[in-house]
This record gives structure tokens, sequence and C-alpha cells, in this order.
């Protein structure tokens, strides 16, 4: 087995020549998810691996003197392929009108299943790290290994029994032969809480073809095998056993593509065997090893299984869904509502070929139905950064719930809406301290898991007046008018085109503070760029009432000029814009003002944004002021629009 592993790896090295003189024809298990044929021809120096599965054996590759022969597609594939055929009619089925209610029990196999399809195993350091890490997030069975295969899998399910919490079940896995079954259980030495796993093909295909075992050598076999377990863990007289909390959990190979009866038949055996009760019931792991059908096909199964099986309540039906078809999250929702009460899988979807069932979606699938899932991805940043750095395999950018880009818009409008909603939860807190969700495009309120609201809004030169301004208000508090939103929306626009990628914050809110002079004087850098840019500032200024008018007298000053400015307005503002209109004979309107508060203390400082039309241009020219005092912050603004007015030369100085 393991000469064929290697040899498949370095097959893809073009070096299998080697590995095929070694093993010759035939036919082997890699392990219980993989099966493969081998064919070589010495005269041709043609070798030929199909992959098995379900009744037919596939052709997988075929290479002539280390060249690799592509078959193109069929534009009749019924030749090659057949549907698949459930061998079952459930009629009567229950599944299609239940919902799901509560969790399942998890098993991660991650350490097992995952780790064996790494291209790259995980060392020890890394297992051990991983393995901590399914205990942080509540994992209470953990499949650790294979400890038959190997030293380091006897070794590191020792680890494993010695660092695990009570509360935790270590889970192994072996074949049914008596010799590794002792082994297998040796490794659990002391263990408080284990679960044995043995697995045996049920399935027509790999009974007849792969160990020519007829319907009753395989009942025998597995249930010799089970009363193996049963003797040397909870009957045994051996003190270092004796004292362990066993599970058992038995794997009919292919559940999938085993006749259902006859998968039936096997299961009452073993589980006669076992002698299970209602608190510590058998678990039989029902795999769709590979993903053969539809996943209603599944839940049909699942459903005639658990409706059959005898003394229903002693058992616990545990579903091991690979993800060939894309449907591994489909096929363990509908096949829980079909009975299951267990699911094997992995984080994110490692596993062989096209993965195991994703526990992190299955998981938080139930949470954002009001569920809790009793695994806890509060922290699902901390929980990738494992899994990648054990995996070696990003967590795909769209994976849901995890990947980089999920919470993210770029669009506009999705970034509008996002907006909108923000604000209207937002209110509802305050309001009534509702919290319900309910937010456009987003199932999951990011916070739950460790994600910031600043990453679900990003800015591309997609992105519409929505997402700038929506950066603005989350870093600067400032809540933009609409028409200040499209005018910068535009300048946001033109930069992301010219850099050609996506802005990050930090340039959206220099490009704002550029804009519209809104620098800190308290900021050094920002002061440097005022020096530079030689802007007017709103100096001493005098407002006196003249019945309803307001007359001022102010002084506005660079670094090269000043300017003493008097008008009248029917308040200081109107009354500064006039003086602008005076002093450069030129028609300065006000055409929006509005302030708001920043900040929620009371003696906070206040923003005011102004929008001003010079001469009849249609541009509108907008500025921004923030000062203690609220009439103060709209003429600072008011002060920003005629600088702005200067650099569009709409006023010459
Ligand atoms: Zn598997």
């Amino acid at each position: 087995m393991r000469n064929i592993c290697r040899g498949m790896t370095e097959f893809q090295n073009a070096e299998f020549s080697v590995f095929s003189r070694s093993i010759g024809t035939g036919i082997a298990a890699i392990n219980m998810d993989t099966w493969i044929w081998l064919d070589m021809d010495s005269s041709s120096f043609t070798v030929s691996f199909s992959l098995i599965y379900g009744k037919s054996i596939h052709h997988l590759i075929h290479t002539n003197n280390n060249k690799t022969i592509n078959m193109p597609m069929l534009k009749d594939p019924s030749v090659k392929y057949k549907a698949f055929d459930p061998q079952l009619k459930l009629n009567d089925r229950q599944w299609p009108s239940k919902t799901l209610t509560k969790p399942p029990r998890w098993l991660s196999t991650d350490l097992r299943d995952g780790n064996q399809s790494l291209p790259d195993p995980m060392s020890i350091p890394e297992k051990k790290l991983y393995f901590k890490e399914l205990l942080n997030i509540g994992f209470k069975e953990i499949e650790v290994a294979f400890p038959s295969a190997s030293q380091i899998d006897f070794d590191f399910t020792r680890w494993c029994v010695e660092n695990s919490p009570d509360d935790v079940s270590i889970q192994v896995l072996s074949p049914c032969r008596p010799e590794l079954i002792k082994r297998t259980i040796e490794s659990l030495k002391g263990a408080k809480r284990a679960t044995v796993h043995i697995y045996l093909a049920t399935s027509d295909c790999f009974r007849n073809v792969v160990f020519g075992m007829t319907h009753e050598e395989t009942i025998e076999k597995a249930t010799e095998c089970t009363k193996l377990v049963r003797e040397l863990t909870k009957d045994s007289i051996d003190d270092n056993y004796n004292k362990t909390y066993w599970s058992f959990e038995f794997s009919p190979e292919t559940f999938s593509d085993t006749t259902p009866d006859f998968a039936l038949k096997v299961c009452e055996s073993v589980k006669n065997a076992w002698g299970p009760n209602i608190e510590n019931p058998i678990i039989f792991n029902l795999p769709a090893t590979v993903e053969m059908s539809t996943p209603n096909v599944y839940a049909d199964q699942i459903e005639y299984f658990s409706r059959n099986i005898s003394n229903r309540e002693t058992i616990c039906i545990s579903l091991h869904p690979h993800n060939d078809r894309g449907c591994a999250v489909a096929a363990a929702e509908l096949a829980q509502l079909g009975g299951a009460d267990r699911v094997e899988g992995c984080l994110f979807g490692n596993g062989e070929r096209t993965g195991n069932v994703d526990l992190v979606t299955l998981a938080l699938n139930l949470y954002t139905q009001g569920i809790y899932p009793n695994l806890d991805f509060s922290n699902l940043e901390n929980v990738i950064e494992v899994v990648e750095k054990c995996n070696k395999i990003p967590v795909h950018p769209r994976a849901p719930y995890g990947g980089q880009l999920v919470v993210c818009a770029f669009s506009g409008s999705h970034q509008d809406a996002i907006k909108k909603g923000f604000k209207k939860y937002q209110d509802k807190i305050k309001n009534n301290g509702d919290i319900k969700w309910s937010m456009p495009y987003l199932p999951l309120d990011p916070q739950d898991i460790g994600r910031n609201y600043e990453a679900i809004i990003r800015v591309n030169s997609q992105s519409g007046k929505g997402g700038a301004s929506w950066i603005i208000l989350r870093n600067l508090e400032l809540d933009l008018p609409r028409g200040l939103q499209i005018d910068f929306s535009r300048r946001v626009q033109l930069e992301s085109e010219w850099k050609g990628r996506e802005l990050k914050t930090k340039e959206i809110i220099d490009l704002f503070k550029d804009k519209y002079y809104l620098y800190d004087e308290n900021d050094e850098n920002d002061n440097e760029t005022v020096a530079m840019l030689d802007l007017f500032k709103l100096g001493n200024y005098n407002v006196t009432n003249e019945g309803k008018n307001r007359k001022i007298d102010a002084l506005v000053s660079s670094k090269s000029k000043e300017l003493q400015l008097n008008g009248n307005g029917n308040g200081p503002i109107s009354a500064l814009a006039n003086s602008i209109s005076t002093y450069f004979n030129v028609k300065y309107e006000v055409i929006h003002y509005n302030e708001h508060t920043l900040g929620k203390e009371s003696n906070s400082k206040a923003v005011g944004y102004i929008g001003v039309r010079v001469a009849d241009n249609e541009q509108i020219i907008w500025g921004v002021g923030i000062d203690e005092d609220v009439t103060e912050a709209g003429m600072i603004a008011l002060i920003n629009t005629l600088n702005g007015c200067i650099r569009d030369k709409l006023i010459r100085e």
C-alpha cells in the first residue's frame, strides 16, 4: 500500500516505472477512500491507472513511454458513463418536509482523512497545533490517525491520548484485520475516552472484485472483527484498557454504493456483536466515500437505513460525505433530515480528492438559522491561520464564511444596500435593543466570527458612492451628504482606475483629506501638507447683529496672503459667503449646508459640510470643516470651498 501511495506521487513526477516494476498488475487500496487499479504491459511499456468506485472501473490515466494521453470528451457520454442506480425506491420518504433543528454530533477527521490527502502531510508539531485548535473550537470527537499504519501515527495517537481533556473521545481507524486491530487498540491504552473505528468493503464492486468475498463471508468477517474489538476494549480484564469509556464505529464501505438491505444486514450483525445501549450507542458510519449522485439519493439511503435498523435508539448514524460532485454540504444536511445523528468531515472541506464535507460551512449554516452548532468559530481568522499553516493549502477566497472575499462588497449597488442596512440595524438596536439580523447580502454578522466591518465594503473602480463614504464613515465618523458622496466617489474611481486596483482604507482616507482639506493640526504629516499647499485658513473674525442680519469681519490668511473679508447675510455662513463673493467679485452661492456632531460625548466636536456654486458653473465645490463650535465648523468648511475653487481655477486670486 505504501509503495502504491509513493508510486502515485512518484508517478506525477514521471518516475512511476520504478514503482510499476515493484507492484506489477493488480488492485490495491490506498486507504478506505481510494482504490486504484494498475495495469502494466511490459512489452509495450504501457501503464494505466484506473480509479475504482461504484460498480465500474473508471479509466483514469493512460501513459505510454511517459507520455500522458488525454482522452477527449465524448459527444455521447452514456456509452461510457451510466446514471447512478440507488437500488432503492423510497416513495414514502419523510425527510423533504423536515427542517434541521439541532446540531449533529461532530467528528473532525482533519488529522486522518484530511492529513492523508495532503500533498505535503503535517509534521508532528503541526498535528499537535491542529489538534489543540480542534479542541479550542469545541470538538469532542476527533479522529487522529491510522495507528497500525506507521510508528508515527501510533506515536501521535499516544500523544493525543495523553493530552486530551476527559470529555474528548480519541478516534482511530483500522481495517478489519485482527493483527492491525490489536495494534490499533494498543495505541489507545489508558485513554479516558476512545472510539475504535473499523471498516469493511460491503459494496458489490469491492466485495467481488477486490476481495472476492461473498455476502456471508463479509458478514462473518465484520462480526468477528467487532467481537475482537469488544474483547480487547469494553470486555477487557486488563486494567490498562477496562477503565476507558469505549465507543465503537463501523463503516460499511462504500455505503452509498452498497445494496441497502445488505448494509442493514451487516450492521445488524455487527450491532449484536458489539452490544450497544442507549447511553453509549454504536456508531454506524455510512460513508459516501465517493459522491455518486444527487444529495436527495443519499438522504433516501440514510432514511431507509434509519427506519429499518432495529433498536434505533441504541444506534448513532454517522455521515461521511465526500465532495466529488460538489454537493457534500447539501448531502450532509439532507441526510441529517433523513435521520443521521453525527457528521464526520474536515475544516474547510479538506480531504481526499475534492475533500470531505466542510464542517465550518455546516456549523455556520446552522448558526445563521438560529441554532448554536456547539462549535465555536468566534475567531475564524485564527482557525484559518492554523488550517492554512498545517495543511499548506489556502482557504479559497470565496469559501463560504471563511473566504477573504465573502463578506466584501465591491459593487456600488451592493455597498449602498449594505450601508443602508447597517444604518437601519444600528437604529433598531438603539431604539429597542432589537439585534435580529436582517442585512442585504450578508447572511451572517461578520463580527460573530471575529471579522470587522471594515472588511465588508471594499473599494475599486466598480464601487459607487456607497463604498468610499462607508470607509469615511467607519474611520472618520463623517456621515457624508449625498452630493458630497457622489463628488468624492468620482475622485476615488479615477484613482482606482489610474492605479488599476482596489484602494486600501488608508488611501481612501488620505484622498478624502486631500480633496476636502480636512487636515488635523495635531498631525505632523498633515501640517507639512498644509504648509506645502499654502491654504487659506480662517483667522480672527467678528460677527455682529444688525436686526435680522449678520455682519461679519473676518481675517482669512494663507502663508503668502491675507484677505480682510466683510459682508452681510442672514447668518454668519451666508455673511462669509457674501464677503467672499464681494472680495473676488464673483457669484458665490451656498447650495448645500449641513452638520452633525462627532462622537458620542456631549462636548464632542461638530462637522460642517458645505457645497457652493461659483458664478454659473455646474460643478459644486465641497468643503468640510471640524470644530468644537458648530458654526465655526461650517465657516471652516466654507473657507475650504474657497481653497477648492482656487485649486480648480474657478476663482483667480
Ligand atoms: Zn473519507
